[in-house]
């Protein structure tokens, strides 16, 4: 039998509403057998998300601060849902259990993992399903690392002979012991690795929007959803900023080859976005979505003869890597090369870093570029197309934006532009309208 994994979101679980919805969802397809809940998030837009409830009192309490009251108005969001969905359900311990711990010093990480921890309970109490705490079944080592071995073997263990689990998202443990939380978002990670351990068909990600889009809807109104997507491509467009799900989600299935579906618990029916490793499927448009991201800085080096010097390159990139900033992307010329780096990374080591750029590779000039901001275009169409470069230039150059930077991978799957971050917003409408709303 198909066996899927579902994982729904904050917004998805913020009221008894939200779960009566993700209820019905689950119910009508049995082969969603294991759910992966995010906490409570916002039920309306000035709202606070149970998370950073959890973030602030724990605060108070390693203050040696009264949070007593912090840590009440946290459990009346869980039982408001538990009311409103007529369960039987009392959390009173669980909370005296939190307040002991809170008191005894549990940790930051304990602290927000126990949003999704009691959603857990609540929704393994809705739909009668068995709970698993996540925290015997997803390992880091001392250090914090993510195991990702030992969790697969104990996971897919734990799972096997289960008909219907709960198993909250974010957090595991360091040993069976204590807890550790993956980074915000984090629940999308926890739905991959159940995925995985489950050998799922698939893996539907309910969120609140209907699908990734083709660009972002604060810069564009209304952008067009992506059907399919695959890895690579969303790789590219979610390191440059495009968030919908959580990087690091997409390792542990894109492994075992099971596709994502991203879909919307507030309108179900729309087929949202899949997400796949490969397909013959042809984008809509030949671009499959644009994203950007604003405040980098290009250091510009000039040698003469920099061509005929072997190791140059090296020398320069090891400036960066001695004071742990990554760089970007690193067009260049014959006796020039740009290092594009994040500007707020770049700026504490800035004079440490130029000083021994200097005495590593004698340059005749270093310059500095500030408010860089790079725009991916990307689309496995590219490839099969000819004229997409020329379209996108004499798009930018009809909204008057100055291009200062162009990268294309010899994939052929991305394009980067580098523009003033002054026309950030500008040159990602330019693109937008070029290939998607001038296709209508
Ligand atoms: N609740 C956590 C957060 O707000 C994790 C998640 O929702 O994925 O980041």
């Amino acid at each position: 039998m198909e066996k899927i994994v579902v994982k729904f979101g904050g917004s998805s679980l913020a009221s008894a509403e939200q779960f009566k919805k993700v209820g019905k969802i689950i119910k009508e397809n049995p082969a969603r057998k294991f759910v992966v809940p995010s906490a409570p998030g916002k039920r309306f837009s000035d709202d606070t998300k149970v998370t950073d409830m959890l973030y602030s009192c724990y605060e108070l309490a390693e203050e040696n601060k009264e949070f007593s009251g912090q840590l009440k108005s946290i459990k009346a969001r869980y039982d408001d849902i538990i009311k409103g969905l007529s369960l039987k359900l009392n959390l009173d311990d669980e909370f005296k259990k939190i307040e002991e711990e809170f008191k005894s010093g549990a940790g930051r990480d304990y602290a927000a993992s126990r949003g999704e921890y009691l959603n857990g309970l609540v929704m393994a109490a809705y739909l009668d399903y068995e709970f698993i705490d996540s925290a015997e079944v997803i390992f880091f080592d001392e250090d914090g690392t993510f195991l990702p071995e030992e969790t697969n073997k104990a996971l897919s263990n734990r799972l096997k002979n289960v008909k219907n689990a709960v198993v909250p998202g974010f957090y595991g443990s360091i040993g069976g012991k204590k807890v550790k939380t993956f980074s915000r978002g984090g629940s999308d990670i926890t739905g991959s690795l159940v995925a995985k351990a489950a050998s799922a068909d698939l893996y539907e990600n309910w969120t609140d929007v209907s699908g990734f889009l083709v660009a972002d809807p604060r810069i564009i109104r209304n952008p067009k959803v992506i059907t399919m997507i695959t890895y690579r491509e969303l790789r590219e467009l979610s390191y440059m900023g495009a968030t919908v799900l959580h990087e690091d989600a997409i390792f542990p299935v894109r492994q075992a080859g099971i596709p994502i579906n991203i879909r919307n618990t507030n309108d179900p029916s729309a087929p949202g976005t899949m997400i796949v490793a490969n397909t013959c499927h042809s984008p809509e448009y030949t671009i499959t979505g644009i994203a950007g991201v604003q405040g980098f800085v290009a250091v510009n080096i000039e040698k003469d003869m920099m061509n005929s010097e072997i190791g140059f390159g090296r020398k320069a990139l090891g400036v960066f890597e001695k004071y742990g900033v990554s760089f970007e992307h690193m067009p260049s010329g014959i006796d020039t090369m740009s290092i594009l780096v994040n500007q707020k990374d770049f700026e504490g080591r800035e004079q440490q870093i130029l000083a021994e750029l200097q005495k590593q590779t004698h340059a005749d000039q270093i310059d500095l570029y500030t408010n860089i901001a790079l725009i991916a275009v990307v689309g496995r169409g590219m490839k099969s197309t000819r004229g997409t470069a020329g379209r996108i230039f004499a798009a930018l150059a009809h909204a008057n934006v100055n291009i200062k930077m162009i990268d294309q991978g010899s994939s052929e799957l991305n394009i980067i532009i580098g523009v003033d971050d002054g026309d950030f917003k500008t040159a990602i409408k330019a693109i937008y309208d070029i290939f998607v709303t001038s296709q209508l």
